[in-house]
């Protein structure tokens, strides 16, 4: 999941529980960090810029639980917004059969 989770390509299920067991297992933790640094590394060497790896490593997994929670949110207004039409329509359909 390492390089999907490099290339943003992990849906939401499995972003949350890449990033959990990134949390609490130091191999993969390792991976990721060797990953990250062939990756994200030889893009700065080409830019010439400064890197610092453990910052550069946890703003990404930082920003990766902002994202999570972002699209979380997201899903359940969706969902919300879908249940309230769900009941206008009943509603509707309630009010026409009272009216009858
Ligand atoms: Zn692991």
């Amino acid at each position: 999941m390492i390089p999907d989770f490099l290339g943003d390509e992990l849906d939401n299920y499995s972003l949350e529980s890449f990033l959990n067991h990134i949390d609490s297992c130091k191999s993969c933790k390792e991976e990721l960090t060797i990953q990250f640094l062939i990756e994200t590394g030889i893009q700065r060497l080409e830019d010439g810029s400064t890197f610092n790896l453990s910052n550069e490593l946890q703003s990404t997994m930082n920003d990766a639980w902002t994202r999570l929670r972002l699209r979380k949110r997201l899903l359940k207004t969706a969902y919300f917004l879908q249940v309230m039409v769900v009941l206008e329509i009943i509603a509707a359909i309630a009010l026409s059969i009272a009216l009858r």
